[in-house]
């Protein structure tokens, strides 16, 4: 239930405007009503107490942003969370992932899991979240009244997969299509689609065959649904693909053959991506779930992402519970950081043997100057509108905008237990007088994106409600 209180949120707020516009407003106010932003003032008003049924002033180290959008993870693997990550994807998945994944037909046991693992992104600051879930349809549902029930924006994918998996799970392919139809019907009934959305979800090209994904781009048409799945984030996988689809000029063509890459389809890693499949991304307006953690914890590679970027394609980010061992979209953001100062040494330098010792040289001059690696702002934006913007939403959050639902997080950069000292009083004294308040606030969100976490997050609201 949307309150139908009118609320005033008084403070500094951030949010990105545009992929290379980070707003800063130190002094704001934002009037919410039914979940809306009614309007937002750009300097301190004279509050008319009498018109709000309650005000939130922010005190000094807090800050308002939009809360976080987590376009990959995987509900039922969040009892993994950490487990196995030495190993490479494929192995991964037959040792750790499919024995768990197959205990979610039990719906009591993945009742209890899922409760846990909304609570936790939720704690962690995402809003919004796409969820896979299992082949089990039952407990996907469940998960979809969890996320409800707990007031977090979700799209619940029940995972399809009729081939090139174990024994015990798998599914046979109409029973599949069957079982998926119907799911869609469930979750789009515990809620109209306000909150709760249900996204189409082949768990991948290999373990899928060409009738069960025809049939799903057959049910992504006629019921005008998102889609999620993973592309190109292994290089054994990507060869795999090719030998199961020799008539495919690429793995991302064989998603297009059958119907799914839409303006509404995430797919996550594109690490291996060729110039032809990023150009596809961009025609089909489709994006990309980054996820670095997960690219990193299973050695699967480092997603150029400021190539995907000049290309056109929106790309968005990902934790990728648990390929990534983190539910954290803070972390998350950090991780892109350093997987995009990685792929700007791969661009733009070489390593060579001279004279017994190993240097690393430039590759060219020109590749220096010409390759930038993203910056916290962009970072920030895929956290929050891109995400909006690959599931279709990128009118309804993502950032504060007059009309838009407010999906927000309160954070305090001063908490006491919290990880941050921010010696805020001691400012003028460390970096001389006269910054102005704008850069103050900036570095407060610096300080709270680097070295912050769950703790720091005050207040979480989805659609003008606080969940937590
Ligand atoms: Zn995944």
């Amino acid at each position: 239930m949307t309150s139908s209180l009118r609320r005033l949120f008084v403070g500094p707020i951030i949010h990105s405007k545009s992929l290379n516009e980070l707003e800063v407003i130190p002094h704001a106010a934002i009037s919410v009503f039914k979940g809306r932003i009614e309007f937002i003032r750009y300097d301190v008003i004279d509050k008319h107490e009498q018109e709000y049924e309650q005000i939130v002033t922010l005190k000094k180290g807090q800050f308002l942003i939009p809360g976080f959008i987590d376009t990959h993870t995987h509900a039922p693997q969040y009892v993994n969370c950490g487990l196995g990550l030495d190993m490479q994807l494929l192995d991964w998945l037959n040792s750790y992932t499919f024995p768990a994944e197959s205990r979610f037909k039990d719906v009591e046991f993945a009742k209890k899991v899922y409760n846990k693992c909304v609570s936790h992104h939720l704690k962690n600051g995402t809003t919004t979240a796409l969820y896979f879930g299992t082949i089990h349809s039952e407990a996907c549902v469940a998960l979809g009244e969890i996320a409800k029930q707990k007031g977090q924006r979700a799209f619940i994918g029940k995972v399809n997969m009729d081939r090139m998996a174990p024994d015990y799970y798998i599914e046979k392919t109409q029973e599949s299509l069957k079982e998926t139809e119907s799911f869609i019907n469930k979750i789009n009934g515990i809620d109209g689609c306000v909150l709760i959305r249900p996204i189409v979800t082949p768990r991948f090209v290999v373990s899928c065959t060409s009738e069960l994904l025809e049939g799903l781009g057959e049910l992504v048409k006629k019921h005008q649904v998102a889609v999620q799945s993973h592309v190109s984030e292994n290089q054994g996988e990507v060869k795999l693909v090719s030998q199961q689809h020799p008539e495919c000029p690429s793995y991302t063509h064989v998603y297009h053959d059958y119907g799914l890459m839409t303006e509404k389809t995430v797919m996550a890693h594109g690490v291996f991506l060729s110039d032809s499949e990023l150009d596809l991304f961009s025609k089909t307006r489709s994006s990309i779930s980054h996820c670095p953690l997960s690219n990193f914890s299973l050695g699967s590679g480092v997603c150029d992402v400021q190539r995907a970027l000049s290309k056109g394609v929106n790309v968005s980010i990902g934790t990728d519970v648990s390929g990534g061992y983190a539910a954290s979209m803070i972390n998350a953001c950090r991780t892109t950081l350093i997987a995009s100062q990685s792929a700007k040494f791969n661009v733009t330098h070489d390593y060579k043997d001279t004279d017994g010792m190993i240097n690393r040289i430039k590759k060219e001059e020109q590749q220096e100057t010409k390759y930038k690696e993203l910056g916290l702002s962009q970072v920030f934006y895929m956290a929050t509108m891109g995400g909006a913007k690959s599931v279709g939403l990128q009118d309804t959050v993502g950032n504060f905008c007059v009309g838009k639902e407010f999906d927000a997080l309160l954070v305090d950069v001063e908490d006491q237990d919290g990880p941050i000292d921010a010696f805020i009083d001691d400012y003028e004294y460390l970096y001389g007088e006269g910054h102005e308040e704008k850069k103050k606030i900036l570095d407060l969100f610096q300080r709270f994106m680097f070295c912050g976490d769950d703790r720091n997050i005050k207040n979480v609201y989805v659609r003008g409600d606080k969940v937590l």
